[in-house]
């Protein structure tokens, strides 16, 4: 039995409570792969989690981290043994199953991946759910026969986890981006990333009666949805085609049939979290080789365990930008 650390939330009549404990293995569930989590990271998800929203973890306490990256300690699977470099993202990882913002986790062996070859740990978790989730979009995008030569892409939420990878993918695959933001102060940051152009995202959350717009996006990545979306349907170029993600501005969006119709547009869902263990494999290893980005580190902040708490909060405040990185201790 090996004790460990690990933030732990508690949902109580008072509201919802944050602490770093110790635990030990006979507290995690049964499963083939016990890992070291040496890096996890930050997503919308876990902040939801955190705070008890309704949504993603039905009961607890719970220790959340969609995202983990580490180290095999013991393994039951064939495919993993101890000492392999493993990431492990999606699935209940961090949702119902204690995840990755504790030092040990054990999973089923088809939620893992060898990290790819190319990446360190580090980078697999400043990619984390997010920018796996933005090369998805990218992915379906290809998919759909996208190439730089159609015109600009709009990126919505451009400064989160999702919108800053899919921004600086775009941009090293010699896309034109046009970055959508509601932070003014984040242009030179978008720029840095590859973006051609920053709009205020207000420009696109006006509520407008005609069914389509002139066309200004040849395609498209939505982390927002809600009138968002809708105006970016509503100017995507004949043919063009959004990939959808997210809910952060409203699960709903509204649309006529005309954009379908007429200019024979495309709406791309996206789903990282139950996408088979080889789909998420080929991507995580575009993203090792092909796709690797030298801009990582300029979209990162590094926290400890002990500062989860205080980011979570900036993120329902709309203060962070990037990627968030949580970096564990040495197990003890
Ligand atoms: P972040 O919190 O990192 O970023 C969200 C961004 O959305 C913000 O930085 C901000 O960007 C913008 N934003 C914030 N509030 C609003 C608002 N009220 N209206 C419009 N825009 C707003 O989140 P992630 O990038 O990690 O995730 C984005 C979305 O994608 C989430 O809904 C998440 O649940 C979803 N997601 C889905 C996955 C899937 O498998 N389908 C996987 C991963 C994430 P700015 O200020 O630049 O506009």
């Amino acid at each position: 039995m090996t004790s460990f650390s690990a933030f732990w939330v508690e949902k109580t009549e008072d509201g919802v409570t944050h602490q770093i404990i110790e635990r030990t293995t006979d507290d995690l569930p049964d499963g083939d792969v016990l890992i070291n989590v040496h890096y996890s990271s930050l997503n919308y998800k876990d902040a939801l989690s955190s705070k008890g929203l309704p949504g993603v973890t039905k009961s607890y306490p719970h220790t959340p981290g969609i995202d983990a990256a580490g180290q095999v300690v013991e393994s039951n699977s064939p495919l993993f043994k101890p000492g392999d470099d493993v990431v492990a993202i999606g699935f209940d990882l961090g949702m119902n199953t204690p995840g990755g913002y504790g030092q040990l986790i054990r999973v089923p062996a088809s939620w893992i991946t060898p990290l790819p070859a190319g990446m360190t740990a580090r980078e697999s978790m400043i990619i984390g759910t997010a920018g796996l989730t933005a090369a998805l979009c990218y992915d379906k995008l290809l998919k759909m026969g996208a190439k730089p030569s159609d015109g600009p892409v709009v990126v919505t939420g451009a400064t989160g986890g999702v919108g800053s990878v899919a921004v600086a993918l775009l941009a090293k695959e010699g896309f034109d981006v046009i970055a959508s933001s509601g932070k003014a102060d984040k242009a030179d940051y978008l720029k840095g990333l590859g973006a051609k152009e920053v709009i205020d995202r207000q420009s696109l959350s006006e509520q407008n009666p005609r069914p389509m717009d002139a066309m200004k996006y040849a395609h498209g990545i939505d982390t927002v949805g809600g009138e968002i979306l809708t105006n970016v349907i509503k100017g995507l170029s004949y043919g063009g085609s959004v990939a959808i993600c997210g809910l952060v501005a409203s699960p709903t969006f509204t649309t006529t049939v005309l954009p379908f119709i007429l200019r024979n547009v495309n709406i791309l869902g996206i789903d990282s979290v139950s996408l088979p263990i080889e789909e998420k494999t080929r991507v995580w290893n575009m993203l090792g080789t092909d796709w690797k980005l030298s801009s990582l580190e300029d979209m990162v902040v590094e926290i400890g365990l002990n500062q989860l708490s205080s980011e979570i909060d900036k993120i329902f405040a709309g203060g962070v930008a990037g990627r968030t990185l949580v970096k564990h201790e040495a197990l003890g």
